[in-house]
């Protein structure tokens, strides 16, 4: 089925008991065992089903599956957050001693975790000094867990040349891991392009309302663990922290994210509330309609911009002229999502009238909201980073981030024209 179907069917067919056709919130921490050998029986694996709501949950369950379905993966773990997401699918394949590889344009607080958690644990982020294969090639050895990037980098809207990477990364052994927050799988699905783990901060776009946060681990379902058993241990030799298991064998193609759950997330905890599950997938039925309208307005926004007295530079990889237009082109179709940054001419200070000056357009640090959401990154969802830092993931001073959101295009640009006049 295509994706506005997926979106509203996938994961959860009308429950055979109640009837009920509008997904069930299970608000339950625990499952009744009809014996000891039964209860013995799940925490075996050896029978199918629930046990604890830290590890499952069947409203998290239906939610995993149907964005499985959508990015084209064969198992997924829904997370109480995006940057647990993140967090998770490192911690599963990488200890102390090895490293991942990864894009410099990144989401502040992936950035903070990979710049300076991660290294704490003893894994070794290495930074590419750029988003291209090449540069990433450079940094890999026999240590090298992952490469990871954005598939539509936020902030910086760079959007990388997925297949590219995923080809270099393969000739290594290494898996890809991306990122497809900004771009969601309504408008890219990385696991096409080859690669092998997808994360999302559900929180945005996916949710699509700013009003729950969220994350899942999507498992593309095709990496070799066998063939790379060198490199991943992890899935092919007994797991102490689960009774022995051997995941390679135990869960075949969804071998990755049945490790998250029964390692990182059964040990740490970041668990997705069901209630937040059901509003995510309230959500996600409107996904692909609210992704056009997203990218529609976006696109206008961007034009508006461009051609204005007041702007000096306008980013957005859906303009024709931009740096990223041909990959856009290729791996969106043209719909980059709506993340578009900006600076005035009158730089730091003019940005910060016009930021000020908002008024329908809210102020905030959120992306992927109905509502079109304005923000200063270095300010605030950057400021934790040096100048030089900044300028390396793609955050300069007077730089504005605006995510367009699904209102009248007229109303957006109305609002934005005032700011513009109110900056001097
Ligand atoms: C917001 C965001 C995250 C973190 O997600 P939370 O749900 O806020 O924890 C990770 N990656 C990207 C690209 C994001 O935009």
């Amino acid at each position: 089925m295509r994706d506005e179907t997926l979106a509203i069917h996938a994961g959860y067919t009308t429950d055979p008991t109640t009837k009920a056709v509008a997904t069930p919130i299970y608000q339950t921490v625990a499952y009744e065992f009809d014996s000891a050998q039964h209860g013995a029986d799940l925490f075996n694996l050896a029978v199918p089903g629930n046990i604890y709501s830290r590890i499952m949950n069947p409203t998290n369950g239906m939610l995993e599956e149907r964005v499985a379905q959508l990015e084209g993966g064969v198992a997924a773990l829904a997370l109480s957050a995006g940057s647990a997401a993140v967090h998770y699918s490192i911690l599963n394949i990488a200890r102390a001693g090895d490293n991942i590889v990864t894009v410099p344009q990144l989401y502040g607080g992936t950035y903070t975790l990979f710049a300076h958690m991660l290294p704490e644990l003893g894994i070794e982020v290495r930074f590419a000094k750029d988003d291209s294969p090449a540069s990433l090639e450079q940094l890999i050895d026999d240590r090298t867990k992952a490469v990871f990037c954005e598939s539509i980098g936020n902030p910086a809207g760079n959007i990388v040349d997925l297949e590219a990477i995923a080809t270099m990364a393969h000739r290594h052994g290494v898996i890809l891991i991306v990122d497809n927050t900004v771009a969601t799988p309504a408008l890219l699905k990385p696991i096409q392009y080859g690669a092998d783990i997808v994360v999302h901060s559900l929180t945005k776009y996916m949710g699509g309302h700013g009003t729950t946060l969220g994350g899942i681990v999507v498992d593309g379902g095709k990496f070799d663990w066998v063939a790379n058993k060198d490199r991943y241990p992890m899935f092919t030799t007994p797991e102490p922290a689960y009774h022995g298991v051997v995941y390679a064998e135990a869960f075949g193609p969804a071998a990755y994210v049945a490790r998250v759950r029964t390692v990182a997330l059964r040990n740490t905890g970041s668990a997705l509330s069901p209630m937040n599950a059901f509003l995510l997938m309230q959500g996600i039925e409107t996904l692909p309609l609210r992704m056009e309208r997203h990218c529609d307005n976006a696109l206008a926004v961007a034009q508006h911009l461009k051609q204005h007295p007041k702007v000096d530079w306008v980013s957005y990889a859906g303009l024709p002229g931009d740096r990223y237009h041909e990959l856009a082109q290729r791996y969106t179709g043209g719909r980059p999502s709506s993340l578009l940054t900006f600076g005035l001419k009158g730089g730091f200070e003019a940005g910060v009238k016009f930021y000020d000056a908002l008024g329908l357009i809210k102020r905030l640090v959120n992306i992927g909201d109905a509502k079109t959401l304005a923000c200063h990154p270095a300010s605030t969802t950057h400021r934790q980073l040096s100048e030089a830092e900044q300028v390396a993931v793609g955050v300069r001073p007077e730089m504005i981030r605006i995510c367009v959101g699904i209102e009248h295009i007229d109303d957006i640009v109305a609002d934005i024209d005032q700011a513009l006049e109110a900056a001097g």
